[in-house]
């Protein structure tokens, strides 16, 4: 086998190796096209050993005191952020995020772990006394213990390569469970290197192991493999329907895809909310799950909003992350064909174009189209480019009815400065959450982050997700009568 300076490895069983495949998956710069690494591609006998390996270094963990599990997730927090100067540009090279946010990931990366350590040590069982219902209530007792579920899956997509892995990784740790990481092959190097962090923290052997492999290939096998316990899944929506569909009678948590609404108020503040907007739909180029990614706004505000947003728009730095541009390159080039085709069939269908509708190669310009209608497929696709849809609506009714015509349901703005008009909108919208006032974002990430419909199952945040990877066991003491 030839290896490369650029070679990277996978942990196994305590082990940094090469796959006995002596197959490498290339991974492109987003940005340069140039190879940023190689990473294994691992045969199905690796992943077995990587289940068995975790299954087995579970049973000690469990039994170990949570704080001690705890003093591991600190120490794998103060690692990460040692290894800051390696790990962001790595983010960087691997999927063109731009050198600050991909720093910002590393930072609240840790912060989130080390939230998760202190959340952890304070989740414990309860003791309930009972009785039938016409008995003594101190007839039965019941002593509730939250144990761990086993082995975790966890699977993270592109887009947040070492924060989407932590917060499934680190809940997973602290309720005493062990984990088998398969990254995405685009982000997977940053994710081996949070991994030597977790390492050098003082990981037992065999306690996280990392499955490097195309999703395509691999992906089948590992979420059927019968030692797996519970997957806890972020990525596409078909992606995670897939897994819903094969996986077997075991838990799942899936983070899927959105199509978060802004929907703008004739009286709300028009300024902060095309501040709001811009952000919410440009960061990191459109690649967020809850980027913002259309607006309904009443036609009485739509052309000072949309002047607005256009302003701020054509502001925005175009280029390369070396330069901390804001919009980068698209993860790759066919993501950004897709782009392209949306922009065209809304053009095509009588759409106007406010700004942008400019490319070069996977580098999409932020583009803002207006009049948008519902037989557009911008009205209801998930572009994860930078592309803005405005839908101009007569009425706060119909703003609603579009917003829950989606087949997604994850997130959603209000702009008004009327409190009881944002509530009653809110409590309409079928979504995980509703933002008032502000851009839709996951986080902070101790908030209960979930969504409904196409957009995923189960609820994250940092409380969630460790109780989401605990099962109850009850053992009842039976007085005598
Ligand atoms: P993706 O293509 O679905 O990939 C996600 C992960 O699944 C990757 O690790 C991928 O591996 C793996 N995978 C692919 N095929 C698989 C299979 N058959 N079985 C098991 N795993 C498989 O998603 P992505 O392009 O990385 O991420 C973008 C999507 O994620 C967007 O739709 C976005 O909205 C969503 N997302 C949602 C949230 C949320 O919180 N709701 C957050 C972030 C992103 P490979 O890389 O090797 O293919």
């Amino acid at each position: 086998m030839q290896v490369l300076e650029k070679d990277f490895k996978f942990l196994l069983n305590g082990e940094w190796s090469f796959s006995s495949s002596n197959q490498f998956i290339n991974i492109y710069s987003p940005s340069t096209g140039e190879v940023v690494g190689r990473v294994p591609a691992m045969t199905k006998d690796e992943i077995d050993k990587a289940v068995a390996g975790a299954r087995q270094a579970q049973k000690k963990w469990e039994k170990l005191a949570v704080s001690e599990r705890a003093k591991i997730l600190h120490a794998w927090a103060d690692e990460l952020v040692k290894m800051i100067d390696v790990i962001a540009p790595m983010i960087m090279n691997e999927v063109g995020k731009n050198i600050s946010t991909a720093r910002k990931e590393v930072t609240r990366t840790a912060e989130i772990i080390r939230y998760t350590a202190e959340e952890g040590v304070r989740i414990h069982g309860e003791f309930i006394n009972g009785g039938s219902l016409d008995a003594d209530s101190s007839i039965k007792t019941a002593i509730v213990e939250k144990k761990p579920l086993g082995v975790i899956l966890a699977i993270s997509p592109f887009n947040y390569p070492i924060n989407l892995a932590a917060t499934k990784i680190a809940p997973a740790l602290i309720a005493g469970n062990a984990v088998v990481f398969k990254p995405a092959t685009q982000g997977a190097i940053s994710g081996l290197l949070m991994i030597q962090a977790l390492e050098n923290a003082g990981l037992p052997k065999g306690l996280v192991n990392t499955v490097t492999g195309k999703g395509s290939e691999i992906g089948d096998y590992i979420i059927t493999h019968p030692f797996i316990d519970m997957i806890s899944f972020t990525g596409g929506t078909g992606t995670g329907q897939n897994i819903a569909r094969k996986a077997s009678m075991i838990p799942l948590v899936l983070e899927l895809g959105g199509k978060d609404p802004a929907i703008v108020l004739e009286d709300a503040d028009l300024e902060l909310a095309a501040t709001e907007i811009v952000s919410g739909a440009f960061s990191y180029s459109g690649q967020r799950c809850t980027a913002i990614k259309r607006v309904l706004v009443l036609k009485d505000v739509a052309a000072p909003l949309i002047e607005k947003i256009k302003e701020k728009v054509e502001k925005l730095t175009v280029g390369r992350p070396e330069d901390d541009a804001d919009i980068t390159p698209l993860i790759d080039e066919s993501s950004a064909d897709f782009v392209q085709g949306l922009i065209d069939d809304a053009l095509a269908k009588g759409a106007s174009l406010i700004t942008g509708n400019k490319r070069e190669k996977n580098l999409i310009y932020p583009t803002v189209l207006s009049n948008v209608t519902k037989d557009m497929k911008v009205a209801w696709e998930e572009p994860f480019g930078p592309v803005l849809p405005c839908i101009i609506v007569d009425s706060v009714e119909e703003a609603i009815e579009i917003a829950n015509e989606s087949e997604f349901g994850l997130q959603a703005s209000v702009f008004t400065s009327n409190i009881e008009k944002a509530f009653t909108i809110a409590s309409s919208l079928d979504v995980g959450s509703v933002q008032i006032n502000g851009r839709t974002e996951r986080g902070p990430d101790h908030f209960p982050f979930s969504a409904v419909k196409n957009s995923g199952l189960g609820s994250q945040g940092i409380r969630q997700s460790i109780i989401s990877m605990m099962r109850d066991k009850v053992t009842v003491i039976n007085l005598k009568k």
